[in-house]
This record gives structure tokens, sequence and C-alpha cells, in this order.
């Protein structure tokens, strides 16, 4: 098969629903084996079958990308079975009750950051030394909208994905010469259970709008990430890239 990542290995956090699940779907109609990692057990295996459904190849690793240790063995896990790994897309991410920023617990506050920055900062400290080694990698990490506009209610989640940025962009930076690409998506409206759950929340109508006026597809998200992904994208690292219907336009 030729397509956009043809027998590349990619490493999907979150694969077990939304964006995660999209972009599999996507990085295996190009041609990539992928390894999709999440703490929703079922549903990872329910990515693998539809990714197999569609001729792809998959395997599905139980991780909390929060915990280092699991981690490093998923991406063990995903040398082991396939020999490398060229391409890890850091998706996995949560949102908390909506507060203002005054109100959000304690708690709400260090679980987003676990999962949400330090998450995506373990994924990378164990994806590049295996790039390292293989003489190149690809990377995308998922911020969001809320890492480039403040959405009131989401301090933390928005602190998150700020942070994601910015970490995307110096750990780009530091690796461009080793031949490894390090980008983020910032999607805005994508219509997945996060989504959904977030828009019965009251506050959520200061988030909503975009020029299209419409829900985007998890796949529509799914498309970026993996040009980015592939060599088509050779040039491009660093950048963080919004796949909103132009809510950061307004
Ligand atoms: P989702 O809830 O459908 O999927 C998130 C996945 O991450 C789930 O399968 C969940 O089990 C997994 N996950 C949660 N915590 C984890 C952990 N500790 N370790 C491993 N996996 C974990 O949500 P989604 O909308 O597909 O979100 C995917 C990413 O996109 C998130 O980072 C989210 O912040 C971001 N995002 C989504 C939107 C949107 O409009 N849906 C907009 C901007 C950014």
């Amino acid at each position: 098969m030729s397509g956009l990542v043809s027998n590349k290995v990619a490493l999907i956090t979150g694969g077990s629903s939304g964006i995660g699940r999209g972009t599999a779907l996507v990085f295996a109609r190009e041609g990539a084996k992928v390894a999709i990692a999440d703490i929703q057990v079922e549903e990872g295996h329910e990515t693998v079958r539809l990714v197999e459904e569609a001729g792809g190849e998959a395997i599905f690793v139980k991780c909390d990308v929060s915990v280092a240790a699991e981690v490093k063995a998923a991406v063990e896990k995903v040398v082991e079975t396939f020999g490398r790994l060229d391409c890890g897309f850091n998706n996995a991410g949560i949102d908390s009750a909506m507060a203002k920023t005054a109100d959000c617990t304690e708690e709400d506050w260090d679980r987003v950051i676990a999962v949400n920055l330090k998450g995506v900062w373990l994924c990378m400290k164990y994806e590049i030394p295996q790039m390292l080694k293989q003489g190149g990698g690809v990377i995308v990490n998922t911020a969001s909208i809320g890492g480039l506009r403040g959405l009131g209610g989401m301090s933390n989640y928005c602190a998150s994905k700020g942070g994601v940025i910015m970490l995307t962009r110096t750990a780009a930076l530091e690796y461009a010469r080793a031949g490894i690409r390090i980008n983020a998506v910032c999607p805005g409206g994508i219509n997945t259970p996060m989504s959904k759950r977030l828009v019965k929340q009251p506050m959520m109508s200061e988030t909503r709008g975009n020029a299209m006026r419409r829900w985007g597809r998890p796949q529509e998200v799914g498309e970026a990430v993996v040009w980015l992904c592939s060599d088509a994208a050779s040039f491009v690292t660093g950048h963080a890239m919004a796949v909103d219907a132009g809510f950061l336009a307004a």
C-alpha cells in the first residue's frame, strides 16, 4: 500500500476514543501500523478492531500517560512489536468540571496538569531516545484552541494546553538537527465524548462558535496530524496548527 505514512509505526495516546481513534483510522488508511495507548481497555480494543476492519494493523497497550513507568513500557512494547517508532501522537487529555480560576479545586488542577501537560512531556521523554537511536522521527502533540486563547471556566485546561505548545516549540528547537520534527495541533469544536460532556456545562457558551458553524469530525484532526507526520511536512517543525474552522481567526 502506498500512502502518506506507508510502513511507518505510530503510537497514539488517547486512541480509545474521539480524536485519537479518528486519527488511528487515518494513520492506518495512509499505510502506518498503529499502537493505541489508553486507560480505556475495551474501547482501545474496539479501535484496534476498527483499524483491522479497514485493512490495517494495530495493537492496544494499556497506559496511563501520567505514570512514567507505564509510558516507558508502552514505548518499549511498540518497539518490541513493530521494531521501531516513527510517529508519536501524544493526544491523551482530559477536562474537568468548569470553574473560575479561584474556584478550581486543587485536585482538578493537579489531575489536568498531570495528564495533559506532564503526560505529553513523559511521552516525549521516552519517544525521543528511541527516535534518536533510529536517526529520526516525528511527534505531534495535541494542544487546543484553549492553548492560544483563554476560555472562561477552564484555567487548568488552558494552562495545560498553553504549556503543551511551549513544550512543543522548545523540544522542536532541541531536536531539529537530530532529524526529529515536533509540532502541535490545536483542535477546536470537535465532536467527541469530551466535547459532548463540555457543552452540557453552563459556562460553555463562552467557548462556542466557529466560522463554519459546525462541529469538526475527529478524522478532520487526524488528516492534519498524519500530514504533519508525513514527509510532505518535512520543513515544518515547532508549529502549533489550528484545526478549528476559523475559531482562532476571529
Ligand atoms: P475523548 O475524551 O474522546 O478522548 C480522550 C482519550 O484520552 C480517551 O480515550 C481517554 O480514555 C484517554 N485518556 C484520558 N486520560 C488518560 C490517561 N491518563 N492516560 C491515557 N489515556 C487517557 O476526547 P477528545 O476530544 O478526543 O480529546 C483528545 C485530545 O484532544 C485531548 O487532549 C483534548 O484535550 C484535545 N482537544 C479536544 C477538543 C475537542 O473539541 N474535542 C478540542 C481541543 C483539544
